[in-house]
């Protein structure tokens, strides 16, 4: 039964509201996963966030992921992919200066604890 107004995830059994819409290029075995589709096409999937997340596709397709252009509730992909660059960093700084020296490593845990 189709719904008149919004739209659902395709996958069986899930009733998620729609966020994205895949379509399959099978010419170039390719999956785009891109922002909710106006119009419904023969090779269009509409799918909600979490299997938008847990999208697979065949082996040896490729997966292409269009960002909306703007996006205006929750912070943007930059945002996190700054985040997940500074955590980042901060851990592989931690992780050189224990495997250059550990003497160092160790005694610079020692100046991080407080001194109360
Ligand atoms: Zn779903």
């Amino acid at each position: 039964m189709r719904k008149m107004s919004g739209r659902t995830c395709s996958r069986a059994s899930c009733t998620k509201a729609a966020i994205k819409t895949l379509t399959y290029v099978y010419s170039d075995s390719t999956a785009v996963l891109g922002p909710l589709a106006t119009y419904a096409e023969p090779h269009n999937y509409d799918l909600c966030a979490a299997h938008s997340e847990r999208l697979t596709v065949p082996v040896g397709w490729q997966v292409i992921k269009q960002e909306p252009t703007s996006e205006p509730t929750g912070p943007s992909e930059d945002d996190l992919m700054a985040i997940a660059n500074a955590v980042r960093e901060v851990a592989n700084a931690d992780l050189k200066e224990k495997a250059m020296s550990p003497e160092l490593g160790r005694r610079g845990h020692l100046r991080a604890l407080p001194s109360n």
